[in-house]
């Protein structure tokens, strides 16, 4: 699909997402006119700084008006106070795209408020850094990385075909599903995983002064890789367990019989048990290197 020149882009959150994609929009003159809303001032003078956007504003109208493509790229916890705030400036045949990590949750906040003949393409690059702010992001971020779409059915196609040739301008392979279908993957391999990184550096932070100072010592041993996992976002993460809690209170409740499990054959003494699921979940990550997803 060939990217399409947009008249007027207006990027709502100008964070690491939203300014990874102002640099692929800019580096590829894909937007004849690109302004920025962002409720952080400091963010605002750094994007244009940064020559990324024309124009950053703090004002609705003005992002919004007269603005062909929308994309909202701030924390999922403020998506219904934004898109109410877009939905007067928005003109017929517009299209209003976001980036947020749960899919369900952007359709009920931000679905009916949107006013008729304006096309909503949800949209969820799998692709991030533990980095947040316009001067984090990079034009590189989702090159060879997917990234999701969730039309509801009976979208307009081309509008969700010029959101598609979006994402690939920016490197990334698209794929469409559904939002739910979504919703359920993601709490896997990505929600869990937070949560268990998260859970782990909190416990040893909870452990006393002496034990934590070889906690960093050591850290090489494993501990370290899941730091950086637990350094992202607490604002966004906060946002993405509120808005996917279904999901993820189901993967949870699986986790914890695996774990008892492993608890028990650790107790008993059934090596023959830890050593075969260790070989499988092996085999997982060579899948993932194999795929260029490492
Ligand atoms: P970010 O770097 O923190 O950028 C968000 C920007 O929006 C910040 O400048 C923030 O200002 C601003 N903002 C917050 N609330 C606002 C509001 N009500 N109105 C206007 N601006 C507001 O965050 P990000 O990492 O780019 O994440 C943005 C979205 O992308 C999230 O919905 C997240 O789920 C999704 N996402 C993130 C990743 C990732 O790895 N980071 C990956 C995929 C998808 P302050 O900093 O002052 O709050």
């Amino acid at each position: 699909m060939m990217a399409t020149v947009f008249e007027k882009v207006a990027i709502i959150g100008i964070g690491l997402i939203g300014s990874s994609l102002a640099r692929v929009l800019r580096g590829q003159g894909l937007a004849r006119l690109l302004v920025a809303l962002d409720a952080n001032a400091d963010h605002r003078r750094q994007a244009v700084e940064l020559g990324i956007v024309d124009l950053a504003t703090d004002a609705m109208d003005q992002a919004v008006t007269g603005a062909d493509l929308v994309i909202i790229a701030v924390p999922m916890g403020a998506y219904a106070s934004v898109a109410e705030a877009m939905a007067p400036h928005l003109g017929k045949g517009a299209i209003v795209t976001d980036v947020g990590s749960v899919k369900l949750a952007a359709i009920r906040d931000i679905g009916p408020l949107l006013p008729e003949g304006v096309h909503f393409i949800p949209g969820h690059p799998i692709a991030g850094t533990e980095h947040s702010g316009p001067a984090a992001g990079f034009a590189e971020l989702f090159h060879g990385r997917w990234c999701v779409l969730t039309p509801p059915p009976g979208t307009d196609e081309t509008a969700i075909q010029r959101v598609v040739g979006l994402w690939e301008a920016g490197g990334s392979m698209v794929e469409i599903m559904d939002a739910g279908h979504h919703d359920r993957v993601l709490a896997i391999t990505s929600h869990l995983p937070h949560l268990i990184a998260y859970t782990i550096v909190g416990t040893a932070t909870d452990l006393e002064t002496s034990l934590q100072q070889e906690v960093v010592k050591f850290s090489a041993s494993g501990f370290r890789d899941f730091t950086r996992i637990a350094a992202s976002d607490p604002v966004m993460w906060r946002d993405i367990f509120l808005n996917n809690r279904e999901a993820v209170l189901d993967v949870l409740q699986r986790f914890n019989e695996d774990l008892t499990a492993l608890q028990r054959a650790i107790r008993w003494g059934e090596g023959d048990k830890l050593q075969e699921l260790f070989s499988r979940t092996r085999g997982i990550r060579r899948s993932i290197i194999d795929a260029n997803q490492a």
